[in-house]
C-alpha cells in the first residue's frame, strides 16, 4: 500500500521511543510490515539515522535480531569515540586548555544520557575560546590528526581535523571558537552572542567518569538554537536530527526556563528560538512549556510558511527549489523582526563590500 518509505517512519525513528503513542507505533509496524529490511537499511543508513531506526526496530521487537547487530556497530562505534574524547580533553586541560566544552550533537548525546548507539555522524565538534589555538595542530597531530581545509566557509571561526584512527573510517573533531557556522550570517548582533558564549565555559558539567567536559543543559539549549536557526536555516541538512538533540534536552534534563527566557531576550534571540521550538513541538511533539517562548511567539506560530514547512516535509531532507523564494523571504522576514537595524548595517556591509571588490 506505501510505495516510497512514508516521511512519518522516519520521524518516528527520530522520536524517543518511550514517548511514541500506541497509534504512531502501529502505524510505524504497519509502515515497516510494507518494505523490506533491506530497504530500511538502505534509507536509514542514507539518511544517516540508520542507529535509531534500529533502536525503534528493537524496542518494538521488529527483527530484533538483525537490527541489534546494526545498532551494536555504532554502539561500540561511539564508545571509541568516548574513550577518545576523554583522552583529549585530558590532554587539552593539562596544556591549560579548559575553555572547551563538547557541543551540538554529540554533546546532546551525552548530556542528555541518550543510547549511545544512536549517533552516526561523523563529525563532533567542539566549541572553545580563542586563546592557545596555535596548540591545536600539535594536540591534535598527536593523536593522529591532520587539520583540512573541508570548508573554506568556517574558516574564520573553525578549525577542523580528520583521522581515521578513532572509529577506523573518516572522523572528523571541529574546534568552533565563535558561536556561528555559516560565515555569511551577519544578520543577527554577533556581540550578545559573543559575550555568552564567552562566559559559558564557566559552568560546565563532566560527562560521567570522564574529563569530558559539556555545557549545562539550559545553555545547551541555548546553543542549538543558535546552531540551528543560523547555521542550518531551521532547516538545512541534517534536517530532523538538529530538532532531536532539542528534543532530548527538553525531554530528559531539567532546562532552567526562566534563565533560558532570560537569555534569549537579553540576547535578542527569541524569534529564532521561537521558531526552533516551534518546530521541535510539530515535528517531535516536544513538550515545550509556554514561558520558553518569546513575547513575540504569537507572530511565529501564526505565520504561514513556518506552518507549510511542518506539513509538506517534516523531515526537510529534500528541500523543493520552487519553495526556495518563499524560503529566503520567510528568514529575512524572521530577521526583520528579530533586528531591523542590524538586517539593514548587514545589507549595507555587503554592499560596501561588494563595492570595493568591484574590479
Ligand atoms: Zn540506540
Amino acid at each position: 500500500m506505501y510505495k516510497e518509505i512514508p516521511n512519518e517512519a522516519w520521524v518516528y525513528a527520530m522520536t524517543i521511543p518511550e514517548a511514541l503513542s500506541k497509534t504512531q507505533i502501529n502505524d510505524f509496524k504497519d509502515i515497516y510490515k510494507n518494505f523490506d529490511k533491506e530497504k530500511f537499511f538502505l534509507e536509514a543508513k542514507k539518511m544517516k539515522i540508520l542507529p535509531n531506526v534500529a533502536h525503534l526496530l528493537c524496542y518494538l521487537d521488529c527483527d530484533t535480531e538483525n537490527w541489534t547487530e546494526v545498532h551494536n556497530i555504532y554502539e561500540i562505534r561511539n564508545k571509541k569515540i568516548v574513550v577518545f574524547l576523554n583522552k583529549l580533553f585530558t590532554k587539552l586541560n593539562n596544556v591549560g586548555m579548559n575553555k572547551v566544552c563538547l557541543a551540538e550533537n554529540f554533546g546532546t548525546l551525552l548530556s542528555t544520557n541518550s543510547c549511545i548507539g544512536c549517533f552516526s555522524s561523523g563529525d563532533v565538534d567542539l566549541y572553545c575560546d580563542e586563546l592557545n589555538l596555535d596548540l591545536l595542530d600539535n594536540i591534535m597531530s598527536e593523536f593522529g590528526f591532520v587539520w583540512s581545509d573541508r570548508h573554506t566557509r568556517v574558516k574564520s571561526f573553525a578549525k577542523e581535523y580528520k583521522s581515521t584512527d578513532v572509529i577506523g573510517e573518516e572522523f572528523w573533531i571541529n574546534f568552533q571558537w565563535k558561536p556561528m557556522t555559516r560565515k555569511k550570517t551577519h544578520l543577527y548582533d554577533q556581540r550578545f552572542i559573543l559575550k555568552r558564549y564567552k562566559s559559558s565555559f564557566d559552568d560546565v558539567i563532566l560527562y560521567k567518569n570522564t574529563s569530558i567536559r559539556m555545557f549545562n543543559p539550559t545553555m545547551a539549549l541555548y546553543f542549538n538554537c543558535i546552531h540551528i536557526s543560523s547555521g542550518h536555516y531551521y532547516i538545512l541538512s541534517p534536517g530532523i536530527r538538529l530538532y532531536a538533540d532539542v528534543d532530548r534536552l527538553i525531554r530528559k534534563c531539567d532546562i532552567d526556563w526562566e534563565k533560558f527566557n532570560k537569555m534569549i531576550d537579553d540576547d535578542n534571540i527569541g524569534i529564532r528560538s521561537d521558531v526552533v521550538l516551534h518546530l521541535s513541538k510539530k515535528f517531535l511533539l516536544t513538550d515545550v512549556p509556554k514561558n520558553a517562548y518569546s513575547e513575540n511567539y504569537s507572530k511565529v506560530k501564526t505565520t504561514k510558511f513556518i506552518n507549510s514547512l511542518v506539513t509538506f516535509n517534516p523531515l526537510i531532507f529534500h528541500f523543493p527549489k520552487r519553495k526556495k523564494i518563499k524560503f529566503i523571504l520567510f528568514l529575512v522576514r524572521v530577521e526583520l523582526q528579530s533586528d531591523c537595524t542590524n538586517v539593514v548595517r548587514s545589507l549595507l556591509r555587503r554592499f560596501w563590500v561588494l563595492l570595493i571588490d568591484w574590479n
